[in-house]
């Protein structure tokens, strides 16, 4: 049977790919990962998602990776900044390499062959373990590193805010998604504070598949 992990985060990007998952595999899970986000809040949401849909949810604690970076993501005192052209200061350098590292390990203890992760080199603010080159050369690395025969899978590396907004509504989840994603950076769920640069992504982007949606 084919069963697929998803590196899920309650988010709009990673929830999509849980569902999109749902759709496509006989078996799906989810990990989690606890970094110190600035919202323990946005675990909450992940965990009410992963039970809506009846998915069991692994939650691995890597709180570790604040003795190394000092940033906005995960640390409360200092102000999330965007500068035009530049990586914003949420970045953990390496992170994505890093969890999916771990969440490759656990697909292989629970006997999942599929490891699902909704990264993207459209919208890519400069992080290069985002990458589609960065995705395969990882997925080749595990495999000599474990002897296996996993599989990345990153179902929107190819596609814009709207496109994902898109993909939500033919799967016939774009209220869902819109209601009950975190994806700000201030914490406000939903369509969010509107005013973070993760909140202004995903707006315009669901304004964007809108004003498509009804032209044709
Ligand atoms: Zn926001």
């Amino acid at each position: 049977m084919e069963k697929a992990v998803v590196v899920f985060s309650g988010g709009q990007d990673s929830t999509t790919c849980l569902l999109w998952a749902l759709e496509e595999f006989a078996e799906v899970e989810t990990v989690t990962f606890l970094y110190g986000q600035r919202h323990e809040l946005e675990v909450d949401y992940a965990k009410k998602i992963a039970n809506n849909f009846g998915v069991k949810q692994k939650i691995i604690q890597m709180d570790l990776l604040n003795q190394l970076t000092e940033n906005a993501l995960t640390r409360k005192d200092i102000e999330i900044e965007e500068a035009e052209g530049e990586i914003p200061n949420t970045f953990v350098e390496g992170r994505n390499h890093i969890f999916l590292s771990f969440a490759a390990i656990y697909a292989k203890t629970v006997g999942a062959n599929h490891i699902i992760t909704g990264v993207s080199e459209t919208e890519f603010s400069g992080y290069p373990d985002c990458r589609d080159e960065f995705i395969q050369s990882l997925n080749n690395t595990l495999n000599l590193a474990m002897d296996s025969s996993l599989k990345l899978i990153t179902p929107l590396m190819w596609k814009n805010k709207a496109e994902v907004w898109k993909m939500a509504d033919q799967m016939g989840q774009l209220e869902y998604i819109n209601e009950n994603t975190l994806t700000c950076y201030n914490g406000v769920v939903g369509t969010g504070c509107e005013k973070c640069p993760a909140c202004q992504l995903r707006n315009e982007g669901l304004q964007t598949y809108l004003r498509e949606r009804n032209d044709v």
